[in-house]
């Protein structure tokens, strides 16, 4: 899978460090030195929680002892936050007060540790709560991406699209939306098994998310169908770019049944400007516009400008030869 940055980080985790005492930072960088992970200090609880927005850490390290804002509110600030409230909090306190404990725990803290700490055992337990961390985002990741072929699955797309929109709707911007269908696939499976159609969605799936930008996301809409978000794209560079991927597609000769090629019909919405148009109306657009490319004979792209405010399927990109 390479859709971009929101893969878990291979990159060393970050950890974020939060006491009032130079000392305790010093010490800590000194002796975790050896693992692998990055260390960012704030001396106080208001700057830890600008360094938490801007940097996003995988763990964090924190004081209960502090003037004006203290680990506990710190912590609170953390939990209400939908942003910041699954990073796992440790707590270290000079205080080993069981009713600190309670209301640290109490408030969502992961972990709780007396200082001085023995170094050994906070390794552990940094360790411990890191791969929390990212057994957690792998999993929420997991639930994004469709088995068979790798790319975004649906549920993910009907949250992108209404991000993308919006964003589109926000700043001054290109989108276009893509909506991919294999012809006569049901064939594919009658004639060569289903195998053969499963090696057939993933064969397409790995062009359309190999041929297409960085910044475009490609999802599994679900059966045979996929669906290309095009970030910063007008309609006709998306209508280019679709019809250069049919003809692709159309090119490829499959191992399991050489003699059938397979064509896909797309159906493209795109717009240059915001418009005012709901995700739902763009979804739509683009999927009625696979409908007139599939009735108006298959293996072609029909575009609708958004801002044309109509369909345009009257001359629809023929099939190649
Ligand atoms: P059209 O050109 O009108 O799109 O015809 P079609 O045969 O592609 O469309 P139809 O919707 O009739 O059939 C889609 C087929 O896709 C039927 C279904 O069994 C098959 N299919 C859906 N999901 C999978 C899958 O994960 N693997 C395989 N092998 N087949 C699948
Ligand atoms: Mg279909
Ligand atoms: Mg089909």
């Amino acid at each position: 899978m390479t859709t971009g940055s929101e893969t878990p980080s291979s990159t060393r985790p970050r950890v974020l460090v939060i006491d009032d005492s130079p000392d305790v930072h010093r010490l800590l960088k000194a002796r975790l030195k050896q693992e692998e992970i990055e260390i960012i200090s704030s001396e106080s609880g208001e700057a830890g929680i600008v360094e938490l927005k801007a940097h996003r850490p995988d763990l964090v390290l924190l004081d209960l002892d502090m003037p004006t804002m203290d680990g506990f509110e710190v912590l609170r600030a953390i939990k209400d936050n939908a942003e910041t409230v699954h990073i796992p909090v440790i707590v270290l306190s000079g205080l080993n007060s069981a009713e600190d404990k309670v209301s640290a725990f109490d408030l969502g803290a992961h972990d709780y540790i007396i200082k001085p700490f023995e170094l050994t055992e906070l390794r552990v337990r940094i360790r411990a709560a890191l791969r929390l961390n990212f057994l957690l985002k792998m999993l929420a990741q997991r639930a994004q991406i469709d088995g068979l072929t790798g790319l975004w699955n649906r549920a993910y797309f009907d949250r992108r699209v209404q991000d993308e929109v919006a964003r589109v709707q926000r700043h001054d911007g290109a989108l276009s939306i893509a909506f991919f269908d294999a012809d006569h696939f049901k064939s594919i499976n009658d004639t060569f098994g289903h195998p053969a159609g499963d090696a057939v969605l993933q064969g397409l799936g790995q062009i359309i998310q190999r041929d297409s930008r960085q910044s475009d996301i490609a999802c599994r809409y679900g059966g045979e169908e996929f669906v290309l978000i095009m970030p910063a794209t007008g309609p006709a560079d998306a209508l280019a770019f679709c019809d250069r991927l049919r003809l692709q597609i159309e090119a490829v000769v499959w191992p399991r049944h050489p003699e059938r090629r397979v064509t896909v019909s797309i159906g493209v919405a795109g717009a240059t400007t915001p418009i005012g148009v709901t995700a739902a109306a763009w979804v739509e657009a683009a999927d009625k516009a696979l409908y007139t490319a599939k009735k108006s004979g298959r293996n072609r792209v029909v575009l609708t400008d958004l801002l044309a405010g109509h369909a345009a399927p009257a001359e629809p990109l023929r099939k190649a030869g």
